[in-house]
Parts: C-alpha cells; sequence; structure tokens
C-alpha cells in the first residue's frame, strides 16, 4: 500500500476513533444510570436496566473497536496495515473505505 493511501486510512481511522470515543461517553453514562430509584415502578425499573444491558453491552463493542483502530494505526506505522489477519493477503480497499478498522478480508470474516 502507497503512503498516500496509507494517510487516507490514518485520517479515516482517526476520524473514526474520534467518533466512537464521543459515543462511548454517552453510553457509559446510560450504563452507570441504573440506581434503585424508588420512585419509578417496577416495569419501569426493568425497562431502564434492560436498557443498561444494552449500554453495557454496546459500550463493550465500543471499547473493541477503540482497541481495533489503535491496533491498526500501529499496523500503519509498521507497513503491515491492510493485510488480513487470516490469510496474509490483503484486505480490498472497498472494505477498508468502509471499515477501516476491519482486520480480516471479506472471505474470511465472512466464512
Ligand atoms: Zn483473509
Amino acid at each position: 500500500m502507497n503512503a498516500e493511501k496509507l494517510e487516507k486510512y490514518r485520517v479515516l481511522l482517526e476520524e473514526l476513533a474520534a467518533r466512537v470515543r464521543e459515543d462511548l461517553v454517552g453510553t457509559s453514562e446510560q450504563a452507570g444510570i441504573v440506581e434503585l430509584d424508588t420512585a419509578i415502578g417496577r416495569l419501569a425499573r426493568m425497562d431502564a436496566m434492560q436498557g443498561q444491558q444494552m449500554a453495557l453491552e454496546l459500550k463493550r463493542r465500543q471499547e473493541q473497536q477503540l482497541l481495533r483502530i489503535d491496533r491498526a494505526l500501529k499496523a500503519i506505522a509498521k507497513g503491515s496495515y491492510g493485510i488480513c489477519g487470516r490469510c496474509r493477503k490483503p484486505i480490498a480497499d472497498g472494505r477498508l473505505s468502509i471499515q477501516p478498522d476491519a482486520v480480516m478480508c471479506l472471505k474470511c470474516a465472512g466464512g
């Protein structure tokens, strides 16, 4: 991959990281909200707890994505970016443009 392309993906990755970090702030708040507030009814509390579970799951995924982005940025620095972690073939540009933190080619990720 040439330097121009690497720079493009580096920018994409940093934009993505900024966005995910921003989302993570909101998700972390949501994940921490449910207190046993007796003012709300049992059903409302169950709703809130369900929402909290979903927020926790989302938070976990966002944190993993940040780790992936971080690894991708390091791979750019090392010159190993865009190589499938399984079959070692280059990951298609189309895929990386949409998902710059992809660690596997479409074929390996799908199968
Ligand atoms: Zn592959």
